[in-house]
């Protein structure tokens, strides 16, 4: 049976309405295109609403596009040219445009003033407006169909309409937080088109740990903390192969760890999991040597040397964690502070420098912030964002075989991709137009 379709013809059209694909429509229109954005939620960048808890950390201000890439691991090497074009620097100004004055905070992170990404959002969505993108809501692909020479040549959606564009730009994301439209439907098209997908995984995920002591913990945040990844079994520290380290804020939850170093350090644990075992240390005095931190705690021992062990630790630790430690210590919590041993004392400052902690796997999909993997990077022109497969194809944002740190580098990706795919998926030679 012939299906009846509605016809529509544009200069681009994009898929996903998240942050890569509103960059992407409105600077595809702002260079004279007509646009079309399909997103297939009643609602443009459910997901930015979320980013930075609430505040939208935007970008990070690395002005140094080497240092910048470097952040990315080795893949960051293919963002060097598009920073050329497109870096913190840019977005700054480019939101600033748009109204959204910002501000830079610990760790160079870029927020709006207002610390509200509902306004980040009702920026990109004026400016989508102004430039006339035409927004299509609860629309999704049906299918792609391709010429001869593979270019595409029309798509079909979900509503039995044919919609047909000298260039497409697919911007559907990963596989995070699903529940927010990234369903990882791109990659299967991006298949389909010929393109190889790097096995999507979940990352800056919270992780699980095994040992349950940490549930005691759960809604404890620590400040300036070092986490160091290894690789081995926990079982013998000298067999132990070194990862990597992550300093600054964590947090306990009821099933393992989380907050910024968690986050940040879970790509590589998900991949030493996939191998074999990992272990995480903590160090909950990174500042101190051991040295030092002994000879903090004698201090300590000798202001409180007539109380029990279990009351001389105030000074040093979180009320939550007294116990814990104390418990991890193996030191009789009601013996006396003066007659605790030399050796003791030892295995108390061995502790808290080196609290051992095993994952057990990452939480997935439902929580990662980001998804790393995804479209291959040699199959892309990233001076255009084209495809090298299908050249009427772009891509923009998380779909990517890209992923940053926590700090508002992986919004970054998605700035600079979609600015750079929406300006060269527009039409050549026609007029700028204003922001
Ligand atoms: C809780 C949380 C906090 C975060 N905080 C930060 C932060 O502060 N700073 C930072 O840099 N990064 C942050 N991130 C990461 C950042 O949000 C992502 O990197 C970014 O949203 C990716 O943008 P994107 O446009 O590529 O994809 P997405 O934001 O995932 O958008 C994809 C869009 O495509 C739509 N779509 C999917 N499939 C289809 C389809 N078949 N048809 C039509 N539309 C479709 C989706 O509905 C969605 O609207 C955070 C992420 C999370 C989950």
């Amino acid at each position: 049976m012939m299906n009846n379709y509605d016809t529509r013809k544009f200069d681009v059209v994009i898929i996903g309405g998240g942050p890569a694909g509103m960059m992407s429509a409105g600077i595809a229109a702002q260079n004279g295109a007509s646009v079309a954005l399909l997103e297939k939620n009643s609602k443009l960048g459910q997901k930015l609403l979320l980013t930075g808890k609430g505040r939208c950390n935007i970008t990070n201000a690395e002005f140094d596009n080497r240092k910048l890439s470097e952040k990315y691991g080795k893949e960051g090497k293919a963002l060097l040219s598009p920073f050329s074009i497109f870096a913190p620097k840019d977005t700054i100004s480019f939101f600033e445009n748009l109204g959204i004055k910002t501000k830079i905070e610990r760790g160079q992170r870029v927020f709006p003033s207002s610390d509200s990404a509902p306004d980040v959002l009702n920026a990109l969505i004026k400016f989508l407006k102004k430039q006339n993108v035409n927004i299509i809501y609860n629309t999704t692909i049906a299918d792609f169909k391709q010429k001869i020479d593979g270019k595409i040549s029309y798509i079909t959606t979900s509503d039995n309409e044919k919609i047909f564009a000298d260039n497409y730009i697919i911007c559907t994301g990963g596989k995070s937080y699903p529940r927010l439209g990234s369903t990882g439907d791109g990659y299967l098209w991006a298949k389909k088109l010929g393109h190889t997908i790097s096995e999507p995984k979940p990352s800056l995920t919270p992780i699980k740990i095994k040992e349950s002591w940490v549930k005691d913990a759960q809604g404890l945040s620590l400040k300036n903390v070092k986490l160091t990844l290894w690789q081995g079994s926990g079982q013998a520290k000298q067999n132990e192969e070194k990862s990597v380290e992550c300093f600054g804020e964590m947090l306990f939850t009821h099933f393992g760890i989380s907050g910024p170093i968690s986050l940040d350090i879970s790509k590589k644990v998900g991949a030493l999991l996939d191998k074999g075992e990992a272990i995480l240390r903590l160090d909950l005095k990174p500042a101190l040597s051991a040295l030092e931190l002994d000879k903090r705690i004698q201090k300590d021992f000798q202001k409180f040397q007539n109380k029990l062990f279990k009351n001389s630790l105030n000074d040093l630790l979180p009320q939550k964690l007294i116990p814990i430690i104390i418990n991890l210590s193996k030191i009789n919590p009601d013996k006396k502070v003066h007659s605790i041993t030399k050796e003791e004392r030892s295995r108390l400052v061995n502790l808290l420098k080196n609290i051992k902690m095993t994952p057990k796997e990452l939480i997935g999909f439902e929580r990662a912030i980001v998804t790393s993997g995804g479209i291959s990077l040699k199959e892309i022109d990233f001076k255009t964002m084209r495809s090298k497969i299908v050249k009427n194809l772009f891509f923009a944002g998380e779909i990517i075989n890209l992923d940053g740190p926590c700090g508002g580098f992986n919004l970054q990706i998605c700035w600079t991709t979609g600015y750079i795919a929406g300006k060269n998926a527009a039409p050549k030679n026609k007029k700028l137009k204003k922001l």
